[in-house]
């Protein structure tokens, strides 16, 4: 079956028949653990290998599956790619990830760039793409999006960093996602305004927040009404899944 720019033909059946994908007027929240869904809600739950957690068959709910770096040491590496590997074409995941970077907290830099090289090596072979967690290491992100020059499109969630940073890694082709605490501060207006709002998405990390009120937040700040940024953050989802939009 020929890939659709991204999920295959048979995966997007799947997930559309179930309702596995985002539908018109739904709030989107891009990233989330442990998440249920809610009425017109639709969640992208994060499941980490070393939780071995697999897919619900439920509606309103997709998932990612990758490696946290927290959770990645010397001794369970290779068993965590062998589960990434073996759990990514189960039906309901449709991206790699979380993976990425931490220079506050996990192992090595080394074995965390090996870890994130092993798992974009994945994406680009399964044609799925990747949600990211980078801290303190945007030259590591960088640098092996410059080595692998990737097809498949990256998300960098829970970013909170300045302007010229989000240029940086917008100009590469990657999306973001705002940390839910920042993104509610007023503060954070001025990179909003400064951003295409076409690489946007929001989320609440499975954390206390609401996603409505994020949506009400990031809409005054852009001037758009809730329904129009959430038609544009659905543009966003078709557009990083490479689903055919509008998508029906
Ligand atoms: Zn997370």
């Amino acid at each position: 079956m020929k890939p659709l720019n991204g999920l295959t033909k048979e995966l997007l059946c799947y997930l559309n028949k179930a309702m596995h994908l985002p539908q018109p007027g739904d709030y989107i929240d891009i990233h989330v653990h442990g998440g249920t869904p809610a009425a017109g809600i639709f969640i992208l739950e994060s499941l980490m290998a070393h939780e071995e957690k697999l897919p619900h068959d439920a509606s309103g709910v997709s998932y990612t599956y990758g490696i946290h770096p927290w959770f990645l040491n010397e001794a369970n590496h290779n068993q965590l790619i062998i589960s990434v590997e073996n759990s990514v074409n189960q039906p309901g995941i449709i991206a790699i990830g979380e993976a990425g970077f931490d220079r506050i907290r996990g192992p090595s830099i080394e074995l965390q760039r090996l870890a994130f090289e092993e798992q974009i090596i994945i994406s680009e072979e399964t044609r799925k793409p990747v949600v990211i967690h980078c801290v303190r290491a945007w030259d590591e992100l960088l640098s092996v999006q410059k080595r692998r020059k990737p097809k498949m499109p990256w998300l960098v969630h829970g970013f909170r960093g300045n302007v010229e940073l989000a240029s940086q890694l917008l100009s590469k082709g990657m999306y973001l996602s705002f940390w839910f605490d920042f993104i509610l501060r007023p503060e954070s207006r001025d990179l909003l305004r400064h951003l295409p709002v076409n690489r946007i998405f929001l989320e609440t990390d499975g954390a206390e927040a609401n996603i409505r009120t994020i949506y009400d937040k990031v809409a005054a700040d852009l001037n758009l009404s809730v329904a129009d940024l959430k038609s544009v953050i659905l543009k966003n989802f078709n557009a990083f899944f490479g689903l055919p939009a509008p998508f029906i």
